[in-house]
């Protein structure tokens, strides 16, 4: 912040210079000399006007969202429910940013078991100008062998793993009153219509990708689970949020030994440390690319 306003009143101590040249030359100049310097002061005032804009955009709000909820319960191994795990996950990952970056303002799109739809998701995120939007899931395959986590970016899906991930996601949709008239005729059971959907295109989508790939290697360190990787689908969620956004597939409620950890408070605390820690590095380089610019 403090470099940021230097740099912003080495600019204006150099316009001023600018104009007391200018001045200067009108006593040496005739005025219509003089007005060729007009554009370029113009210029330069819209130069630093522009800049503290610049300086100034910071990590301030993020919003973060359990997914599922109330009569969706998302999916469902051995007594554990998706909606319960992804709510406490969220929570904590909420509270320990709190911890790690007091000065950033945490949104939750829910705090109890409630059903919310995935476009009013959305709309908490664009409502408060969020800069940050962290969606958390729990995944599920046929194959209880499959384990570890994923996080997902907005994107053109290039396997059908992906496309499996994102159809159960938008499924929810299903559940909702009126789904027709919040997803443009949206068919969630239409593997095309989600190939359209990931053509989307998400003008935060690197920056999605540099948090996705945070994500994925802090928690690896915390909970030593194999990283399935950052990856790309379309996601109804993930669709209209105007941020950077990502959705994060903590683990497998369909393996055994992911299920014992996502429902266990230890396994709660390593997730969310790793997600806040992520969220903390991406904060860090986003504010030193800032200042460099
Ligand atoms: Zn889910």
């Amino acid at each position: 912040m403090a470099k940021s306003l230097q740099i912003v009143f080495d600019e204006l101590h150099i316009l001023n210079k600018m104009l007391s040249m200018g001045t200067k030359l009108t006593k040496v100049l005739n005025f219509t000399k003089l007005e060729n310097f007009v554009p370029l002061i113009l210029v330069l005032v819209i130069i630093c006007a522009a800049k503290p804009a610049l300086h100034n955009k910071q990590l301030k709000i993020i919003v973060i969202d359990a997914g599922h909820g109330g009569k969706d319960p998302g999916c469902k191994y051995d007594g554990v429910n998706e909606k319960d795990v992804t709510l406490q996950i969220a929570l904590a990952t909420g509270k320990k940013i709190q911890e790690l970056l007091p000065d950033v303002k945490i949104i939750y799109t829910r705090t109890s078991d409630k059903f919310i739809e995935l476009h009013q998701r959305a709309d908490i995120a664009n409502k408060c100008e969020a800069d940050l939007f962290i969606s958390i899931h729990c995944n599920a395959n046929k194959n209880s062998n499959v384990a570890g986590t994923e996080t997902f970016a907005m994107g053109l899906h290039k396997a059908e793993d992906n496309l499996d991930v994102s159809m159960r996601e938008n499924g929810a949709i299903l559940l909702e009153n009126n789904y027709h008239d919040y997803y443009e005729g949206f068919d969630p059971n239409s593997p095309e219509t989600h190939i359209i959907l990931s053509l989307y295109q998400n003008a935060y989508l690197d920056k999605s990708l540099k948090l996705a790939s945070r994500i994925e290697q802090n928690l690896g360190k915390q909970i030593e689970r194999t990283s399935r990787g950052v990856k790309q689908a379309g996601f109804l969620v993930l669709w209209q949020t105007k941020m950077p956004s990502v959705l994060i597939e903590t683990g497998f409620l369909s393996n055994k030994s992911d299920r014992e950890l996502l429902k266990t408070d230890a396994g709660v605390d390593k997730i969310s440390t790793g997600i806040a820690s992520s969220v903390a590095e991406y904060k860090r380089q986003g504010e030193s690319t800032l200042v460099k610019n």
